[in-house]
């Protein structure tokens, strides 16, 4: 007899295993999860763990504060600490543009109720007194928001769904969908074939390939972002946000006894997880310029890993008008740590309930492409 499945999801990221969650908590049926090689070793295991409410669409800001309340309370749900660190976000403006940007901004996140504070340079040199400061017109700080661990997300999300049933599968590539009269059939690994009605393409910066598989064009790039790490550094005694110079794309936080700064992020599209030595030169002269006094540090490590950028830099979610049971979780464009918990949710409510009422995601659906819908992100330059 043929296996049978109510649900598979193909890949084991953060986004999978979130989906995976939610959906055993609604009582969906036998859900199986593939991923081709070791969960989490897709953009997940590289991410920095950055954590905001100070984005400028609702409907970012809306799957930031729904995935809040998960953060803030993932020990009594998963019986692990994810290590969320408040340390806030400061966004640094130095021009009138960006300062026009961050006024609409703050206007957006304070109708709901964040408190985000919009700060003048006297104030910047006074409260971050590291920071070089000659250049800048103003910023914007939120206590609210911070980082958190990945690994310690994942293996809450992993333990819960495995509780409570989800089969997963390491090391099994999903290699075919099967498709009949336009609804999806079954999928085939190297080792089985297992029929289910609903697919959910969870594969991050793969998931166009996984589109192709179902004859589909999702419209989401790979992009390789740099990051780097200092040796153990005493730069203040105070807590050092997560400082954002808006204008050079570069950001820089603590990272146990160092700090962790941003490097480039490659403007082509590939699979390329190496690091450059120019992308080390460039992190480290942006560090030097913001925060002269890493001109004393050294940098330890890096590493790469991949955005999973879309045309408009925000998620694609839902089904596709042209083939039944094709579910979308893609094109995060870097943010698809943070909104984790409450894509778990939308994605379990449309596929159970038939729609999803946390948040309305019909305008993140790939049908925006076509009519032209896109959501017009004024942020696109900041990445974490
Ligand atoms: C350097 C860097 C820093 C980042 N910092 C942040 C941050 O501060 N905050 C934030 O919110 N986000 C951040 N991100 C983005 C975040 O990492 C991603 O948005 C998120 O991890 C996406 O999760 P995912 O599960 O969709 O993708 P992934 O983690 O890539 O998982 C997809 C999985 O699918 C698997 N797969 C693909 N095809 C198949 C197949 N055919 N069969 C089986 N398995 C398959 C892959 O092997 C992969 O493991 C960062 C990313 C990078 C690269």
């Amino acid at each position: 007899m043929k296996k049978k499945a109510d649900v598979i999801i193909i890949g084991g990221g953060i986004i999978g295993l979130s989906i995976a969650y939610h959906l055993a908590q609604k009582k969906a049926g036998r859900i199986l999860l593939f991923e081709k090689g070791q969960l989490g070793e897709g953009s997940t295991s590289r991410c920095v763990g950055g954590i905001r409410t100070q984005f400028s669409t609702e409907i970012n800001i809306l799957f930031s504060l729904i995935s809040l309340q998960t953060f803030e309370h993932f020990k009594e749900e998963f019986g692990i600490d994810p290590e969320f660190r408040r340390i806030g976000y400061l966004f640094l403006a130095t021009t009138e543009k960006e300062m026009e940007i961050f006024r609409e901004n703050v206007k957006l996140q304070r109708k709901f109720n964040i408190p985000v504070e919009f700060i003048g340079p006297e104030e910047i040199k006074k409260r971050w007194p590291y920071l070089r400061s000659d250049d800048l017109l103003g910023a914007t700080y939120c206590s609210w928001d911070g980082y958190a661990g990945p690994n310690e997300v994942l293996s809450g999300f992993i333990q819960g769904a495995r509780r409570m049933g989800v089969e997963i599968h390491e090391g099994e590539e999903v290699k075919e969908i099967i498709i009949r009269k336009g609804k999806i059939q079954a999928i085939r690994t190297e080792k089985e074939e297992i029929e289910t009605p609903i697919v959910v393409n969870a594969g991050g910066p793969f998931a166009s390939l996984v589109g192709q598989m179902a004859n589909l064009k999702i419209p989401v790039k790979p992009l390789r972002r740099q990051v780097f790490v200092t040796s153990p550094f005493h730069l203040t005694g105070e807590i050092v946000p997560l400082t954002i110079d808006f204008h050079r794309g570069w950001y820089f936080r603590q990272e146990v006894d160092g700090f962790l700064l941003s490097g480039p992020l490659d403007q082509s599209p590939s699979f390329h997880t190496h690091i450059d030595y120019e992308a080390m030169v460039e992190a480290s002269e942006n560090a030097i310029y913001r925060v002269p006094a890493l001109e004393g540090a050294r940098i330890a490590r890096g590493w790469a890993g991949l955005y999973e950028i879309s045309p408009d830099h925000h998620a694609i979610l839902g089904r596709v008008p042209e083939l039944e049971g094709f579910i979308l979780a893609n094109g995060f464009s870097g943010h698809g740590f943070q909104h984790s918990p409450a894509v778990g949710k939308v994605i379990s409510e449309l596929i159970v309930d038939g729609r999803s009422s946390t948040i309305d995601i019909s305008p993140l659906s790939i049908e925006r492409f076509e009519k032209g819908n896109l959501i017009l992100e004024p942020m696109t330059a900041f990445k974490e």
